[in-house]
């Protein structure tokens, strides 16, 4: 391997990984949709509180949900139209959530656009609001408001941001494919971020199997004072903690954040659109999303408005050549198996994967053979066959003592494990349990 070529220890390459489908099919703006359903609680922390009632018209880029304290973001109309009411809708994590229906008119009327700003002179507090008036999150795992991330307090001493184009994930191109179209914004956004933080340091680390998206990248990388760091192909090389250690070195403490090791981490979809809401006062209404699988007829990415169902979106993919075995949003490691085709595209949903009955088989699980194959994955160092039988136990204070929490989720475990132990869930529900004893 070339030594510049940085990863870390731990995590697995699968055998295969899909990403062929899709990485080479440019992004296409979907069709105007009738109808829109914009989940109210996709965000981590608080929902914001709808500011529209039925009946109201609204036009594109319209506030209709406005953020309920610091932890919370708004959410703007994806279209002009009309609000139906709120009304239920299947969640991506499987219960019930709300969302603000808007039938749309069909002239997808932009409202008044936020001024834009000059960022490399303007006060960096305007910057700053910006970014939470256009309702940013992380756009490449649990939606967690970018403001918020933007804003370490004063005691953490954060002197590097790292921007994850990784793109781990088996069968995601969505992020791919915006670093070769789109460089620049994404570059602009992680300049914007940097004057932000207060941080000069940016780094931007993208595995190599996306050759063209770093020569994109290489093309103006310096007229922002960036630096592309080409990564091993390695599961969960994206992971924040695995992303930081590769490129800086530096180890985020057990239990800590990203700013405990000096650092913050923001996904390359996040940062084109805060440079789209800087530079064009554009609000988050849509995103690039993978549409995917060995049984979509016409696998691509799709620039889709917040709120599409994804039912829509497999039929402007031609539809499916077989009875899919499985619905996931997200990419198969990490992503979340849907009942329901009618649960719709929200800020985070970087991917619509549909698997094949022969790939989405359910095994049986046997003994642990202790072959140790779980413990070599482990990108964090546990051991997950114990960890396991800890579970098993139900004894959940020694999951605890032994880490448990600093558990990615992350499935390498549960990947290589020729018992087919649901190493996964065990984790979550040694997690689930534990803070649910600390309450
Ligand atoms: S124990 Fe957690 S972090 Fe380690 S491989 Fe398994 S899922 Fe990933
Ligand atoms: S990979 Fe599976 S069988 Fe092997 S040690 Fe881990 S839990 Fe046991």
């Amino acid at each position: 391997m070339n030594k510049n070529v940085k990863t870390f220890h731990g995590g697995i390459h699968p055998a295969c990984d899909g990403k062929s489908l899709s990485n080479g099919v440019s992004v296409q703006r979907a069709p105007l949709l009738d109808k829109y359903r914009v989940v109210i609680s996709e965000n981590v922390g608080k929902p914001p509180k709808p500011v529209v009632e039925a009946g109201a018209c609204v036009k594109k880029y319209q506030l209709i949900a406005a953020a309920d304290g610091f932890v919370s973001a708004n959410l703007h109309a994806p279209t002009s139209g009309r609000v139906t009411g709120i009304v239920e809708v299947p969640g991506a994590m499987g219960v019930p959530v709300q969302a603000i229906e808007i039938e749309a008119d069909g002239a997808d009327e932009a409202g008044e656009l936020l001024p834009a700003l000059d960022w490399r002179n303007c006060d960096v507090a305007l910057l700053r609001k910006r970014v939470e008036e256009a309702g940013l999150v992380g756009m490449g795992g649990a939606a967690f408001p970018t403001h918020v991330k933007l804003s370490p307090p004063p005691e953490k001493k954060v002197d590097v941001l790292v921007l994850n184009g990784a793109e781990c994930e088996p069968y995601l191109t969505a992020d791919h494919r915006l670093m070769v179209e789109q460089p620049e914004a994404v570059l602009e956004g992680a300049a914007i971020s940097a004057r932000i933080l207060g941080v000069t340091k940016i780094y931007i680390g993208v595995e190599i199997n996306k050759a063209d998206a770093i020569d994109a990248l290489n093309a103006h990388a310096a007229e922002f004072g960036i630096e592309v760091v080409p990564l091993k192909v390695q599961y969960p090389q994206g992971s924040e903690k695995q992303l930081i250690f590769a490129i800086t070195g530096r180890k985020v403490p057990a239990g800590g954040l990203p700013m405990d090791a000096g650092c913050v981490v923001q996904n390359v979809g996040t940062a084109a659109a805060l440079a789209d809401a800087v530079i064009r006062g554009i609000p988050l209404v849509e995103r690039i999303v993978t549409v995917t699988g060995e049984v979509v007829a016409h696998p691509g990415n799709w620039l889709l408005k917040i709120g599409t169902p994804v039912i829509r979106v497999v039929e402007w993919a031609g539809g499916v050549t077989e009875e899919p075995g499985k619905l996931i949003l997200g990419g198969p490691m990490m992503g979340f198996a849907q009942k329901s085709f009618d649960v719709t595209v929200t800020k985070n949903t970087s991917g619509i994967l549909l698997l094949p009955r022969t790939v989405a088989v359910t095994y049986g699980s046997s003994p642990c053979i202790r072959c140790g194959r779980c413990v070599a994955g482990c990108p964090m160092n546990l051991v997950p066959c114990a960890l396991g039988n800890a579970v098993e136990a139900e004894r959940f204070d020694l999951a605890a003592q032994n880490h448990v929490m600093d558990c990615l989720e992350c499935g390498s475990c549960a990947y290589v494990c020729p018992a087919h132990r649901p190493l996964v869930q065990h984790m979550r529900r040694a997690k689930a349990e534990i803070r649910k004893r600390k309450k």
